[in-house]
């Protein structure tokens, strides 16, 4: 398990967990399992107060309220905000970059699961938009975390990929590996997030054996949880 919560602040509760309980169902159900219920209780976050959403790799930002979370509604979406401090933001990934956002001044914070298509979509630009739209936070206060993730040094892709980041395809011996961190950073950076306010882990989920990877385990692999609460 991965704490955040020292780079974003003592106001927000910020983690990322770890192979001991695998978060990839249920898919579209607020039911978790006991495994995965206790871990949340156990990292002081009450299960029934989780946002749920159904990942569809698209650019999606859904503004949850309590009303959401006591209907038991999983809307389809990839980011997620909030500025209420009952609620628990989550996204599910395995290579994906999950991306933490906070602002402080706002009371408001964001959570964007950023795989290659929701990045290329301008996931984190429409989810910085909308934080500011509904709980008026700018990008200048805020505050981002990259999660662990598929790196450089494992993504290989396919040529088509220079096309869509063309400064963040790496060529190495005949083959293309992409940076999708530094494609977040700079999507973050180009929306007015200062440098000095992003956090990028650095972990690679394919050459880490103890985290999950759908690249290295194809459909074995687990699902690991983002988590992010207000205080
Ligand atoms: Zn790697």
């Amino acid at each position: 398990m991965k704490d955040l919560s020292y780079f974003l602040g003592p106001e927000v509760k910020a983690f990322f967990t770890d192979v001991s309980v695998d978060f990839k169902r249920p898919e579209k159900s607020v039911v978790l399992t006991e495994d995965q219920s206790s871990y949340l209780r156990f990292l002081n976050m009450d299960p029934r107060r989780v946002a749920h959403i159904h990942q569809v790799h698209g650019d999606g930002v859904l503004t949850v309220d309590a009303a959401y979370v006591d209907e038991g509604v999983v809307a389809d979406a990839d980011a997620v905000i909030t500025s209420d401090p009952s609620l628990i933001l989550t996204i599910r990934t395995a290579d994906c970059v999950p991306v933490f956002l906070y602002d402080k001044k706002a009371g408001a914070i964001g959570l964007a699961h950023a795989g290659w298509r929701s990045a290329a979509d301008d996931i984190i630009a429409k989810t910085i938009e909308m934080m500011r739209k509904k709980f008026g936070a700018s990008a200048g206060g805020m505050k981002a975390a990259l999660g662990p993730s598929i790196r450089s040094c494992c993504y290989q892709v396919g040529q088509e990929f220079c096309g869509i980041f063309p400064e963040y395809v790496i060529p190495q011996n005949g083959n293309w590996y992409l940076d999708l961190q530094g494609a977040c950073r700079m999507k973050l950076l180009r929306e007015g997030v200062l440098e000095e306010n992003i956090l990028d882990v650095g972990r690679c989920t394919c050459c880490s054996e103890d985290l999950f990877s759908y690249r290295r385990q194809k459909e074995k692999a687990g699902r690991h949880l983002s988590i992010l609460r207000l205080e």
